[in-house]
């Protein structure tokens, strides 16, 4: 399997999200990668609910077997 497409499938796994309008699931509408940070805009699934979620996911560089920020493998 594509790493991307596996971090794809751990984050939808992990960071489902629920409309801050109605509580009805959010389905992924977008997403951004830029310096090592993913930018996921979910939108409601409802019709006519115009809740709207963005998510900001740091990458795990242990997982991806890529040390992008020495900082953040410090912690
Ligand atoms: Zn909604």
């Amino acid at each position: 399997m594509h790493a991307a497409e596996l971090m794809s499938r751990i984050i939808r796994a992990k960071y489902q999200q629920l409309c801050p309008e109605c509580g009805e699931r959010m389905t992924e509408s977008d997403k951004v990668c830029e310096n090592g940070v993913i930018f996921v805009w979910y939108r409601c699934s409802r019709d006519g609910c115009k809740g709207q979620w963005l998510q900001k996911i740091r990458q795990q560089p242990a997982t991806f077997g890529v040390v992008a920020n020495p900082a953040y493998a410090l912690k």
